[in-house]
Order: C-alpha cells, then sequence, then structure tokens
C-alpha cells in the first residue's frame, strides 16, 4: 500500500540539461506499469508529466504544482528479433544501454541525437533526429508501435494505423498526451562501430551550404561546427564533417579485428559549477580561433562514442556555464530562405557580443507527420549561450523576428524561453495536436511548465486554482 506521501513524491529543486529555469518540483520515480498508472490516477496531485533523463535543456520535464514522473528506472528489454532489428523495450531504457547490448550484435540506433543518454520515451516525445536526418529522417520514422498509458489509466497500444492521430501527436508530443511505457522500433544493420569521416574546413556560410548540397546525396551523415564569432567575409566558417558508415572491408588492420567493439573512453568530469567568468567572449574567441585552425581538411575512421557522442566524453559538462545555467537556441529555416535567414541570424549574434561556444549546423530533410514535430527540409542552427538574464531575453527576441520574418521555427527540446504568440505562428499545427489532446486529455492532466508557457495547453484556469491548493499543502509537509 502506498502512503500519501509517496503518492504526492517529494520535492526537489529541477532544471533540464541547460540549468535554466530551475523550478521546485515533486518527483516520484516510476518503477513498474502498476506505479506509472497509480501515480497518473493518483488524487493527491492535478497533474503530472514524465521525464526520462532530463537531456532536453528548458522546462519541459518541469511542472510546479503537479508531479514529474521519473521514467529512468522502467528499463527493461521486452523482445527482440535478431533477423530484422526489431526491438520492443520499456520506454526507460537509455540509448546508450541499446548500444552496448546491441551493437555487438551488429544493431545500432537508426538516428541519433548528440547524446546517448537519453531515454526512449524521450527520445520520441521529442522526435529526436541527428546527423543523418537528410537521408532517413527523424526518429519517429522508425517507431512501430508504442504503449501508452492516457489520462483516464487506460493502457493502450498505439500505432499510425490504429489511432494516426493519437500516434503523431505522441511522436514530437513532448509528454502531453499520456505516458509512453514501451515502444517498439526498428534498429539499423551496422557492419562495423566506425564511421568513414572527411573533415572540410569551409570559408564561409556561403561555401557551408554550398558544401552540404553537393554531397548530402554521398553521405548518409553530415553536419557542420561554425564559427559564430568570425565577422565580415569569413562570417559562417566552419568546419563540415561528412560521414558513411564504415564496411568491414574498410577498415585498417587494426581496428578489422574487433570492428564492432567501441575504444575503451575514459569520460573526464566537470567537478563543480565554473564561475561566471570563465566563459567570456575572450576565452571563447580563442577556442573557435584555434578549433577551426586546428582541423584541417582530411580523412578517418572514427568511432562512434567520438562521432556521435564527442560532448558525452565530459561528464556533466553543461557546468562550465555556472550557476546561471545557459539557453540554446536551435532555429530551422526552409531550405528556400535558409541562406538569407541565418546570414542575418548569425550577424546579429556577432553584433551582440553574446558569444556561442558550440554552434552546429546540419541539412534536414522530409519531415515525419508529428503534429509538433521539429524537422522540415531545411537547414537548422543550433547555439548555446550562457544566461546572461534579460540581455539573453532580449537578444532571443531579436532573434525570433527573424527567424518567423523567414518562415522558420524552434525546436521544443531546446527551448527555454519561446512566448505562447511566437510559438503559436511556428507550428500551424498546434490546434490539431490540441484537439487530440482534448479527445486523450479532457482535464489537462498531462501539463510541464513549458506547455503552460507556450499555451500548448489550453483552459488550465480550473486546473491552476485547484492547484493552489494542492501546492500549499504540499509546502505544509
Ligand atoms: C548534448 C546534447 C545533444 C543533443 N543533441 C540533439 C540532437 O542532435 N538532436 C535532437 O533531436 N536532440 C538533441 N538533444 C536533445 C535530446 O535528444 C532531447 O531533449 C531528448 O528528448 C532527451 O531525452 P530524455 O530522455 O532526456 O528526455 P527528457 O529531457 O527527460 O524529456 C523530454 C520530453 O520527453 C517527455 N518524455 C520523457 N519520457 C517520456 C515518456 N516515457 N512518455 C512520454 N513522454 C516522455 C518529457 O515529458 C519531455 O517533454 C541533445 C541534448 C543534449 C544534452
Amino acid at each position: 500500500m502506498m502512503s500519501a506521501d509517496s503518492l504526492r513524491g517529494t520535492s526537489e529543486l529541477l532544471s533540464g540539461w541547460g540549468n535554466y529555469p530551475r523550478e521546485l518540483c515533486r518527483t516520484r520515480s516510476i518503477e513498474s506499469w502498476q506505479d506509472a498508472e497509480n501515480a497518473v490516477q493518483s488524487s493527491n496531485t492535478t497533474n503530472v508529466i514524465p521525464r526520462g533523463l532530463g537531456r532536453s535543456y528548458g522546462d519541459s520535464t518541469l511542472t510546479q504544482d503537479g508531479v514529474v514522473l521519473r521514467m529512468g528506472h522502467l528499463n527493461r528489454f521486452l523482445a527482440f528479433d535478431p533477423e530484422s532489428g526489431v526491438l520492443e523495450c520499456e520506454a526507460g531504457v537509455s540509448f546508450a544501454e541499446i548500444i552496448e547490448t546491441f551493437l555487438p550484435q551488429g544493431w545500432f540506433l537508426p538516428t541519433t541525437p548528440g547524446t546517448k543518454f537519453v531515454t526512449l520515451g524521450g527520445a520520441i516525445a521529442a522526435d529526436v533526429h541527428g546527423k543523418n536526418h537528410h537521408v532517413d529522417g527523424s526518429f519517429g520514422n522508425f517507431v512501430n508501435r508504442l504503449t501508452l498509458l492516457l489520462a483516464d489509466g487506460a493502457i493502450i497500444d498505439c500505432t499510425r494505423d490504429n489511432d494516426p492521430d493519437l500516434f503523431w501527436a505522441t511522436v514530437g508530443g513532448m509528454g502531453l498526451t499520456g505516458v509512453i511505457l514501451s515502444a517498439q522500433i526498428q534498429l539499423s544493420r551496422v557492419e562495423t562501430a566506425y564511421c568513414d569521416v572527411t573533415y572540410r574546413r569551409t570559408r564561409n556560410l556561403e561555401s557551408t551550404l554550398e558544401m552540404f548540397t553537393a554531397t548530402h546525396q554521398s553521405y548518409r551523415y553530415s553536419v557542420s561546427w561554425i564559427d559564430c564569432l568570425a565577422k565580415g567575409a569569413s562570417l559562417g566558417r566552419g568546419v563540415v564533417m561528412l560521414g558513411n558508415d564504415a564496411s568491414a572491408a574498410d577498415l585498417p588492420r587494426k581496428l578489422a579485428a574487433a570492428p564492432l567493439k567501441l575504444p575503451r573512453r575514459r569520460a573526464k568530469t566537470i567537478p563543480f559549477d565554473f564561475p561566471s567568468f570563465a566563459l567570456n567572449p575572450w576565452s571563447i574567441k580563442a577556442f573557435n580561433t584555434l578549433y577551426y585552425a586546428k582541423n584541417r581538411d582530411r580523412r578517418e575512421f572514427v568511432d562512434f562514442n567520438s562521432f556521435f557522442y564527442p560532448l558525452d566524453g565530459i561528464n556533466h559538462w553543461n557546468r562550465i556555464y555556472g550557476q546561471r545555467g545557459f539557453v540554446q537556441y536551435q532555429a530551422l529555416f526552409p531550405t528556400e530562405t535558409a541562406h538569407v535567414g541565418l546570414h542575418q541570424l548569425l550577424e546579429r549574434i556577432a553584433k551582440s557580443r553574446q558569444a556561442s561556444f558550440l554552434a552546429v549546423i546540419k541539412g534536414s530533410g522530409p519531415a515525419t507527420q508529428g503534429m509538433l514535430s521539429y524537422l522540415f527540409p531545411g537547414i537548422t542552427l543550433a547555439l548555446d549561450f550562457p544566461n546572461r538574464g534579460k540581455a539573453t531575453r532580449d537578444l532571443f527576441e531579436q532573434l525570433d523576428e527573424i527567424v518567423l520574418e523567414h518562415s522558420g521555427r524552434l525546436y521544443l527540446a531546446k527551448d527555454a524561453l519561446t512566448s505562447a504568440d511566437t510559438f503559436a505562428r511556428m507550428y500551424p499545427r498546434l490546434s490539431e495536436f490540441q484537439r487530440v489532446k482534448e479527445r486523450v486529455d479532457p482535464n489537462n492532466r498531462f501539463v510541464s511548465s513549458q506547455a503552460r508557457r507556450l499555451g500548448i495547453v489550453t483552459g488550465l484556469e480550473l486546473n491552476q486554482s485547484e492547484a493552489v491548493g494542492n501546492s500549499i499543502s504540499a509546502g505544509a509537509h
């Protein structure tokens, strides 16, 4: 029998990967399907939101008036067909666990974000994409089936055929339609744990974009680091990385002996939040200049960890941004407006002197049918900014105007500051999503702080006044 306190959860100061915003939330660890059902049905709370490994940057896994459901312990593999590569597992299984188990058998993720410390549930809810989006699209393309726990406690099997609206509202739906308990996905066959990678330095934005266009047909993976402090004729210069899965026959002899084995990598750790002066325009400029100079044109075999997850080699790297945290700006422009839009965006950023330490650009291909999924054919640029309060908010507002003017949009998994009005203009299928939400969750059981801020969830007035009593009683315990 659960105690009232365990149903209410424990209070924690919680944030996403950007460490901004931080909110005092109640959290509850979900250990079984029954546990998830109890949490969703509990009368002790007005709303809930699932959380995987908290790798989304902003407030999509926070909810001040409800309970955050930690899904990481729901992590059993349920079934695997070694002939077809079809895998069924619980939603808390991480990509790291999938790789560890199935890469030695010659199977890898069909697409993957820049960290493997994400859960299957979080990857589906954000409809994540990888360096192969221009060829393979986003993760939703590889999901066959979902087991979904709905607000009324029903556990249903959801596919793109039996309820396409609910399926495509859940893929990319940021946890707002229900709890994904498990999913069946298609893995991708690989002969080795290596990519054959070509590095090309580019002089400016034009040559970076031209490089994408010229190579998209011949490389499954492509991405470019951009020096976002470069100005004038060098604006948008970068290092483009172009890769294909290496075949066993391609590998040099010393790697061919164990082609599916990842080399050991000893992760370094950032032990504490850096002081705010550590990252400043000068240190960032020095890094950018050095990185550009160091990366000469070359071709090499790179193991999957180093190619797909370079940042995972440094534990808690988000601490370098200090106590105030950081915010990411990930903008997507349609192919037709990408050049002008990106140019204006980079110029605005270079002028603002709010330097970005990491800036990454990549091409995207056809969209999934996810109603709130992010990508469509075009170019996406992601930049990290130290959180400087009002200065950062003002800059983001100016960047939003440029993105809107060029029919672009921002990515929900990275957003922390977008306004409801801006969001609605960027996501034309919002009302379609809201109709599905109303059908499966009429009383708004699933709500995140992000969904409130962006106005994704409507009709919250009643819930909010109910929630006041709830948070006061939680505070009293
Ligand atoms: C270093 C780094 C690199 C990244 N690179 C990329 C990239 O290249 N491409 C990309 O697309 N993304 C990228 N991301 C973002 C990341 O892939 C997504 O934010 C992903 O959703 C994180 O997974 P998670 O398990 O941590 O989910 P969380 O961050 O915990 O949750 C994300 C959303 O999923 C929902 N959710 C989580 N579990 C469930 C569940 N079981 N049922 C229903 N809803 C659920 C949550 O409510 C929330 O709305 C990157 C993040 C980092 C930190």
